[in-house]
Parts: C-alpha cells; structure tokens; sequence
C-alpha cells in the first residue's frame, strides 16, 4: 500500500526512559510503515535539555504553537536523586509546566475504556474526563524557610509604590511559608476550554474547588467560572440539555466513587494533578488515560498520563522483561496524527489515527494484555505480553487491515 502523505509536520517532543523505548518503538512499528511521517523533532531526554540549558523545551513549545498539534512523551522532572543519576548541571523545571505554562493550556484527562477491563470503581459505566488548569497555584509557588521568630507578611506593590499587606504568621519558631498565586485570563480561558469541552463530548461539567476555606483564591475561581457560564455559554448548555454545577472539592470526590460517571471534572492544578491518578488506577492501570493539553487558541499536545516509567526501564537495562503497557504511548499518537489529519482534511490520516486505536483496543479486548491489566481483567487467563511483544501484535493487526 502507499503510504499516508502529510502536509503539515506534527511536533514531536521525545522524552526519557522506559517511555521513551516503547514511544519509539511505536514510532517505527506502528506509524512510520504507514504514514510519510513528517515531524518537526525535539529531544526532550534529560540529556539534551541539560545539554541545552532547557532552550529545547521552550523551542519544542514555540513549535506545537506555529504548527498546532504536538505529540509528547513522558520527560524526567529533575530533583536531587536526579541531578545525581544524570550528572545535571541544575534541577530544570518540569518540561510538562514549561509547555503548559507557554500555551495556557487545559489539560484533559480520559480513561481508555476496553471492554473486559472493569474499573476498580465498580459503579462508573461512562468515563469521567478530568480537565486540570495547567497554570500557576503549588506549580508557581515561591517558598521560603523561616529559620526563627518573625512576622511573614504578603505584600503587594502597586506601579504607583502603594502597598497592601497581610499577615501571613507571627512565627514564634521554626516553620515554612508559600506564596501561591493565578491570573484571571487563565482561570477565564480555563473556564471557556472547560465549558467548551464539555459541550463538545455532551456530557456535563463540574467545577470544584474549596473556596469555604479559601474564601479569596478559590473563591475567585468559583465567581469566574460562574461568570464566564453566565455570559457565554449557558444557552448552549440549555440547548444540549447538559449541566454546568460548581462542587466543594470533598464533596466531588465523595461522590465520583458513588457515581456512574459520565461527565468532565474541571480542578485546580494541584487537585487536578493528584486526582488524574486516582482516575487512572480506578480505570485499572496508569496506562489507561489518555491526555491532551488544549489552549484557547486551539493548540492541541497529546501524551500518555504516565510517566517514564523508571522501575521498568531499570529492569529492562539489566535484561528482564519489563511488561510495561503502551496504550497511552500509542494513544497519544493516534491522537496526534487524528487532530493533525482533521486540522488539514486530510481524511486518510484521521482514519489511520482511528485504525491505529481500535487495533490497539481489540487487541486487549482479544485476551492480549500487559501485565498490569491482568488483575482488572474479566478474562481470568488473558494472554499477558510484554510491552513490545504488545506492539508487535497490534503492527501485524494494523498490516492486515490496511492491506
Ligand atoms: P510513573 O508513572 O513513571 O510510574 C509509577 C508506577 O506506575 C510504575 O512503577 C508502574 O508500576 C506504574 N506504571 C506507570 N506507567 C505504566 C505503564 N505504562 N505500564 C505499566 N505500569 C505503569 O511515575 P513515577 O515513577 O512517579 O515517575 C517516574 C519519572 O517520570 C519521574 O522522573 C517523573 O518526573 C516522571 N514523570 C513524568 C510525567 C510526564 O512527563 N508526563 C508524568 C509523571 C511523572
């Protein structure tokens, strides 16, 4: 068969570890003997960003914004265990909060449902998509250890050099402080992906946040995402016969165990980070939940939930077999090549994005699986492979088909 032609290259940030040996291996297998691949390459392993003082990172995100749709995988966020095992020359920021902090972005995240793989929640029956603010709050937080007695105080200074202040702590001993903060735009953009979102897959929407203790941050997220409803969108929500609700934090999580799900969850980023994981491993395994970073203005990134997997990257060193699972890897690029062939009608490429995921997903719903979805598994002897044997199953599927 010839082989699918692009027109527009797709941004490709590859990243570190076990990660990053099934991303190209999925790559090689899955996509370039179909597709005329065209990317435009970032390496975003920690050695090259250490090489490169980060600039590959904040290039790689200057590139998904010109061209619009980039495909990343998993990245090491450096800390000291880090700096020591590679050698850096300094503990880079998170690639992940650089790109997302660059396209002020939503991040979405939803679970790969395969029939045979029963969530551990055994109530959710359609997923539950979690869209995670991806600016500022813990991520851009400035900290500082107080050593002995002391007042710590917020301060803010006008142009005009007038100053409001308040009282963090009277420290009478040792302690720490933080200082967190967000901007409007961002919440208000986070608002409109959210709602946006939501009306797109026709499912309803939940805010959450604690704003009976945070009465100013939180408070102020919960007015704009009202706002921005109010204004904006809730004749559509009308007209589609869906639900925009804001949620205390607690009581959303209490009552996500209890529901059958079927709906998108918007957080803060720090609840978003911690509950996307929760998501994942309800779903049956951390490979389980595709992401997409989305912004305003309609740059799309798609990467695998997880991360670089270290444990089974070591063990793959050393010659064991490492049954790390590459559904999200290869989500990820089917999403990309999906998105990218839609952006440019190019109908064949969306349908090989298409072909690609439902090869993937028939191949666990025959009984072929990695190990970490053996015990969410209804089948009580699936066929347990190893994340390339994975790969190669599916490639032989996808020849077959496209034959
Ligand atoms: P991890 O997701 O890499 O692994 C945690 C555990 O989850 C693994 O030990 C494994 O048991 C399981 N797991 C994760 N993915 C799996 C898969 N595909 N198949 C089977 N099991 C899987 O998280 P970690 O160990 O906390 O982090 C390792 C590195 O990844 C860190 O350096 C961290 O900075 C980085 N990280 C990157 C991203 C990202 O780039 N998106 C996200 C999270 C963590």
């Amino acid at each position: 068969m010839d082989k699918i032609k692009m027109t527009t290259p797709l941004v490709e940030m590859d990243g570190d570890e076990m990660a990053a040996i099934l991303w190209r291996e999925t790559k090689e297998k899955l996509v370039l003997p179909f597709v005329d691949l065209k990317v435009d390459y970032y390496d975003l392993s920690i050695r090259n960003r250490d090489n490169t003082d980060d600039q590959v990172t904040i290039d790689s995100a200057e590139a998904a914004r010109r061209h619009g749709v980039a495909v990343k995988c998993a990245t090491i966020t450096p800390n000291l265990e880090r700096i020591r095992e590679y050698n850096l020359k300094k503990m880079w920021k998170s690639p992940n909060a650089t790109i997302r902090s660059a396209l002020d972005g939503t991040v979405f995240r939803a679970p790969i449902l395969i029939k045979g793989i029963e969530p551990y929640v055994k109530t959710w029956e359609k997923p539950i998509t979690l869209a995670r603010h991806a600016y500022g709050d813990l991520y851009r937080a400035t900290e500082m250890k107080i050593d002995g007695p002391g007042k710590c105080e917020l301060v803010f200074t006008a142009e005009d050099g007038t100053e409001r202040r308040e009282l963090i702590h009277n420290f009478t001993s040792p302690g720490v402080a933080q200082g967190i903060h967000n901007l409007d735009n961002s919440i208000r953009s986070f608002a409109r992906c959210c709602m946006s979102y939501a009306l797109d897959v026709k499912q309803d929407l939940i805010f959450s946040a604690k704003d009976t203790i945070s009465k100013v941050y939180d408070r102020n997220f919960r007015e704009i995402f009202k706002q921005v409803f109010m204004e904006e969108y809730m004749e559509q929500f009308r007209h589609a016969g869906l639900k925009y609700e804001y949620c205390l934090i607690d009581d959303a999580v209490s009552r996500v165990i209890k529901n059958s799900g079927g709906y998108v969850w918007a957080c803060q980023n720090y609840d978003g980070d911690v509950m996307s994981d929760m998501l994942a491993t309800a779903y049956g395994s951390a490979a389980m939940m595709t992401s997409v970073l989305v912004s305003p203005d309609g740059v799309y990134e798609y990467e695998a939930a997880h991360g670089t997997v270290r444990r089974h990257y070591y063990q793959y060193l050393e010659g064991s077999v490492a049954s790390t699972n590459p559904l999200a890897i290869i989500m990820a690029w089917s999403g990309g090549l999906k998105k990218r062939g839609e952006l440019d009608g190019n109908e064949a490429l969306s349908a090989f994005g298409a072909a690609l995921e439902e090869e993937s997903i028939q191949t666990v719903e025959s009984g072929i699986m990695t190990a970490d979805l053996e015990k969410v598994a209804v089948n009580p002897s699936p066929h347990v492979v190893t994340g390339l044997q994975f790969i190669d199953i599916v490639q032989k599927r996808l020849a077959k088909r496209l034959d």
